[in-house]
């Protein structure tokens, strides 16, 4: 089975970042494994965290609960302006 059909053309961001295209590299075409129906276009960086956490929810939700854990440590070292700004997708 090859790649799939993207249903869109590739945008300038990362369909889950939101992050503008580097300039040197194309998006990944990211599709489902299981059925080959395409997903998205998405970074390098998007596309290998995925794809290294399990390509499903399950594996991105150990993720994300393990983050909580250390979320008011977080909280307590970095400002709430300073996050903002770091993780705003582009444009805004
Ligand atoms: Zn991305």
């Amino acid at each position: 089975m090859g790649l799939p059909e993207p249903t869109r053309p590739e945008p300038t961001n990362c369909e889950c970042c939101k992050r503008n295209r580097n300039p040197a590299r194309s998006f990944s075409l990211d599709h489902d494994h299981p059925t080959g129906k395409f997903r998205g276009w998405l970074c390098y960086s998007c596309n290998s965290a995925i794809g290294k956490l399990g390509d499903n929810l399950a594996g991105l939700m150990r993720a994300v609960e393990y983050l909580r854990r250390f979320e008011c440590v977080a909280k307590a070292r970095r400002p709430f302006a300073f996050r903002a700004q770091r993780y705003a997708p582009v444009g805004k």
